[in-house]
């Protein structure tokens, strides 16, 4: 089956087109809205002629698409028709940057192929097994009725694609243990028999992690604070999504310009991966707890897979929990899956990269052969 994977953004539409682990096509339209691409359907008519060549008079079968938000309905991937749209744009205040860019993406395609089979694949939709006290705030109940306030948890596709090949790997039939997706958007998860029972976003991507641009979990009072001080919605908004995390702590929000500053002796860099890693390494504490001993903890995204100097900084601060890396492995460049520990560790230490686009066909094409 060929699969058509379309991540769709607001002035941007990320594309994928997959057949089984090939991938035929791939490539990202930009800045939809100016002269060149005037809407998403013209970014449409882009990729499908982009794609053509590629497939060479064969034609695709199928979308998947990714979409941020499911709520509190969606816990698995579902086949698109007008209803399913709808929810999904229901959804629109609960992720005002991302779900109205899915749905525009979603009717550009039933536009243009009116009988293609489309799926949507929330990135919520692992957590849904998150159990109420795990996704309660000690808020007025009326928050969560009014509002649907409460902790949703995101980069679920990846988790749960992250889950499975760990699982694999350590020989399990399902993982129970640790996942960290350490990517600009860094967020990890407690798993336990294949399931997600806690995870570090909240209501919003904002919580938890110090990442490449956010600030993770903060003092909510700091806002008030900054309220009284004369900062506006949107001052509070851009400094916390986007001014903030390592970007705030040093002034870059990529990682490898942090390491090698820190390398280099830069104070500033040294503390932004002490206070990220310091972070992450009391989350790996707590769901160590949560889940009821770990049987892996597994690191994924790029950081994840690529920064060796974090993940050491981040299991250096584990040995309550017996973590041991074998740092010849740690700085290994590979780009498998593999261990990194050492056979003395309590439990072993993984790196899994994780594949979105792929987690997304499969479930595409599972929802389309089944339908
Ligand atoms: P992602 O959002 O998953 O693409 O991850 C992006 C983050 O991975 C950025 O902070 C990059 O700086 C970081 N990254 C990618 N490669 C490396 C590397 N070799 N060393 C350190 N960080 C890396």
């Amino acid at each position: 089956m060929i699969i058509l994977v379309i991540n769709s953004g607001s002035s941007s539409l990320k594309y994928q087109v997959r057949e089984g682990d090939d991938v035929l096509a791939e490539g990202l339209v930009e800045r939809i809205g100016e002269a060149e691409v005037p809407d998403h359907a013209a970014a449409l008519d882009r990729v499908d002629g982009e794609v053509a060549t590629a497939l060479g008079g064969r034609s695709i079968d199928a979308v998947g698409h990714r979409v941020v938000h499911g709520g509190e309905r969606f816990s698995e991937p579902v086949l698109i028709d007008n209803e399913i749209t709808r929810a999904i744009e229901r959804l629109n205040p609960l992720a005002p940057l991302h779900n109205p860019a899915a749905v525009t993406g979603i009717r550009a395609i039933t536009e243009k192929w009116p009988h293609m089979p489309q799926v949507a694949v929330f990135d919520t939709a692992f957590h849904r097994t998150l159990p109420e006290h795990a996704w309660r705030y000690a808020v007025p109940d009326e928050l969560y009725r009014r509002f649907g306030i409460r902790r949703y948890g995101f980069h679920g596709t990846s988790h749960a694609y992250v889950a499975r090949a760990a699982a694999e790997l350590v020989g399990a039939e399902a993982l129970t243990g640790i996942i960290a997706h350490l990517g600009n958007g860094a967020s990890v998860t407690a798993v336990r028999d294949g399931r997600s029972i806690d995870t570090s976003m909240g209501f919003t991507p904002l919580e938890g992690l110090v990442m490449g641009t956010r600030s993770g979990d903060i003092d909510p009072s700091i806002l008030l604070f900054l309220m009284r001080e004369g900062y506006s919605e949107q001052d509070l908004d851009a400094l916390l999504n986007r001014n903030s995390g390592l970007k705030g702590l040093t002034g870059t929000n990529d990682m490898r310009s942090v390491t090698e500053a820190a390398e280099s002796g830069t104070e500033r860099a040294q503390l932004a991966i002490e206070v990220a890693s310091y972070r992450l390494a009391k989350y790996v504490g707590g769901y160590h707890v949560a889940v009821g001993g770990a049987q892996a903890l597994v690191f994924t995204a790029g950081i994840g897979e690529n920064a060796a100097a974090f993940r050491s900084a981040v299991v250096s601060k584990l040995g309550a929990l017996g973590l041991e890396l074998d740092e010849d492995r740690n700085s290994e460049r590979s780009k498998v899956a593999r261990a990194i520990s050492t056979s003395s560790s309590a439990f072993p230490v993984l790196v899994v990269p994780t594949n979105e686009e792929a987690a997304i066909a499969e479930a595409t094409a599972d929802v389309v052969s089944r339908s």
